[in-house]
């Protein structure tokens, strides 16, 4: 496997691409949007940068790793000759069908599917295609090229090959794999997203100002990152629409979105990326100072 496609240049898109690059694949990164790629390039540029100024990788690393990486805007080219595609577009259940049909028609007959999806069925993206057996879920943590874990969901169809080259690449990746099965919320979102849920339900409730209830759950239970904060890291959109497709998929109330989490994401309050969440990140060294909590 050399060539690999990442679809989707956003906060994921372009980790997963770094990644790869820096394990010495070809990869396509692939938007719709020319300044999403712009962006994208910038991020693991400086990202690179980074790791440079760190000593975990040299100079000549950055290059090599940058050099490995051409974008497009046009689906049908950067997918001409990948082995392995990684989706990660907009959690969006109707943009990934459709996304899944043209890589369908647009891929060479062997080239393996995967979605970084954080919640929506793989099994059903999978349907869209004619090779269900060869659509997987790879799910990276965020920020990919620093976090080890990737949850690789087998669909109802995947087959065990397929299953095996994916946990076997991952670890290439420097990566540890968990394989886990196809129902909502995975194993990470199904037991995170509740936490983030009553989090911001105990906000709302007036339990507790944003700081008390991070600092509650940092210095009370360890966590490196208060969850308010982790779910502005995330994106309260996508906290939000993981949330709905558990709500949806197991018909239970306890994956309700909280009515503020809801509000929050129609005023476009979406956290880190459109610069104000439960947190304000207007100034580039209080965003600064978050993501470098995990570097
Ligand atoms: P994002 O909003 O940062 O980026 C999404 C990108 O997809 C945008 O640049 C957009 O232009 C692009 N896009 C939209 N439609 C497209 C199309 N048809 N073709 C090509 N590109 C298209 O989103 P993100 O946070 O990077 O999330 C991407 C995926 O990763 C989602 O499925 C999400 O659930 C999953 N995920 C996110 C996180 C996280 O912490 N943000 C963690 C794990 C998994």
């Amino acid at each position: 496997m050399k060539n690999v496609a990442v679809i989707g240049a956003g906060t994921m898109g372009n980790g997963i691409a770094h990644t790869f690059a820096q394990s010495g694949f070809k990869v396509q990164l692939i938007d719709i949007d020319e300044k999403a790629l712009k962006k994208g390039m910038g991020t693991i540029a400086k990202n690179l940068d980074r790791m440079v100024a760190k000593e975990k990788i040299t100079a000549s690393d950055k290059e090599n790793t940058l050099a490995n990486i051409s974008t497009f805007t046009n689906l049908v080219e950067g997918v001409e000759y990948a082995s392995l595609v990684v989706e990660a577009a907009t959690e969006n259940v109707g943009l990934k069908i459709k996304i899944f049909e043209e890589l369908d028609s647009a891929c060479p007959d062997d080239t393996i599917l995967a979605t970084n999806t954080s919640s929506i069925s793989i099994t059903h993206i999978a349907s869209a295609t004619s090779r269900p057996e060869m659509v997987i879920g790879m799910h990276f943590m965020n920020p990919v090229p620093i976090m080890k874990l990737v949850e690789i969901i087998r669909g109802y169809n995947t087959s065990d090959e397929v299953t095996t080259t994916i946990m076997e690449l991952s670890k290439t990746l420097g990566k540890v794999p968990v394989e886990v099965n196809d129902y909502p919320g995975f194993v990470a979102n199904r037991i995170l997203m509740p936490m983030l849920n009553e989090s911001i339900e105990t906000l709302y409730n007036g339990v507790a100002g944003v700081k008390e209830i991070d600092t509650v759950m940092k210095l009370g239970m360890a966590h490196p990152m208060g969850p308010l904060q982790l779910a502005d890291f995330i994106g309260l959109d996508i906290c939000l629409s993981i949330l709905e497709v558990m709500y949806d998929g197991f018909k239970n109330p306890k994956y309700a979105p909280c009515p503020l989490l809801v509000n929050m994401v129609n005023a476009g309050k979406l956290g880190v990326k459109s610069g104000e969440g439960f947190y304000d990140y207007s100034e580039s060294r209080k965003a600064e100072k978050v993501s470098s909590q995990f570097s």
